[in-house]
């Protein structure tokens, strides 16, 4: 399997969701080894997608410097991860991505658009080695070594609609558009009017999330899924995973993580290289993976 870019540039224009604003989003091919790199179109600056450049998780995850940030980068990174693509300039005018519909398929949309190319030379992943895990509580999020990527999601929320939920998830391309991609972010009306009271969240709307009363789903549509609550927190962890720059290869398992777990979890991985090795994807003892992404 060769390392991926883009046949085309591709550009489409959405609503930040805590400004409320327009945001132009313009995807580029980029060469081999380049990576998946960041550009505020406004500032003139880059910011190279790695660990080392996230500067926020609290409510989405955040990328950045003193000079400027990009947030909620995570269900545009999703995508990134399901298409494999390794090498491509991600371009915007403002500090946050486009929410979309709060999913991750307007951007599977627009890479099907833009094409695949393959390139010429090998993809590499991050193997997992051996198992790491980040608490707090008796939440958790942890990577074990597995010759397929696979995603486990269970959550807990004192609400009628959400109450237990989970979801197994199998990692291929085709799996992530069906069963994953059209997973929505979700919001509780009191948390909205607060934020908003602190101009966050203005761009908010049902158009772009799952909202949610004391007692039920305030979108007349209703849910996509019985557990799109569930399917989304994977949507979210596969985002996170490909803030390493990289496709992680292993089992993925979690109990009501977040941002700042997976943050803390692709950080430890990555702090040990007894944890990991960079292997070629046609280097790899199992075709698996490779297959996933066919
Ligand atoms: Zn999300």
């Amino acid at each position: 399997m060769q390392q991926r870019t883009l046949k085309k540039a591709i550009e489409v224009v959405g609503i930040g969701l805590h400004k409320g604003e327009p945001i132009r989003l313009r995807l580029e091919p980029l060469g081999v080894d380049a990576g998946i790199v960041f550009y505020r179109e406004d500032l003139a600056m880059t910011i190279p997608l790695s660990p080392e450049s996230v500067v926020d998780t609290q409510m989405a995850t955040v990328i950045g410097n003193e000079k400027g940030i990009i947030s909620t980068i995570e269900h545009f990174l999703s995508a990134v991860y399901a298409y494999g693509i390794d090498n491509m300039r991600v371009v915007v005018n403002g500090n946050e991505m486009p929410i979309m519909d709060g999913s991750s398929i307007s951007f599977c949309l627009l890479l099907d658009e833009a094409g695949i190319e393959e390139q010429d030379a090998p993809k590499k992943v991050i193997v997992v080695k051996r198992a790491v895990e980040v608490k707090d509580g008796d939440k958790f999020v942890r990577l074990l070594p597995n010759n397929n990527a696979l995603f486990d999601f269970r959550i807990k929320f004192d609400h009628p609609v959400i109450g237990e939920q989970e979801e197994h998830f199998e990692f291929s391309t085709k799996n992530f558009v069906e069963e994953i991609a059209r997973a929505r972010t979700f919001g509780f009306a009191k948390d909205i009017q607060y934020l908003q009271s602190q101009n966050l969240a203005l761009g908010a709307t049902l158009q772009n999330a799952i909202g949610l009363d004391e007692y039920k789903v305030l979108n007349p549509e209703g849910l996509r899924f019985d557990n799109e609550f569930a399917r989304h927190k994977i949507l979210d962890a596969m985002g996170d995973m490909m803030v390493s720059g990289h496709n992680i290869l292993g089992a993925y398992q979690s109990f009501a993580g977040s941002h700042n777990l997976n943050y803390r979890l692709t950080t430890k991985l990555l702090s040990n290289s007894l944890n990991y090795e960079m292997v070629a994807v046609q280097e790899l003892q199992s075709r698996a993976f490779a297959k996933s992404f066919a």
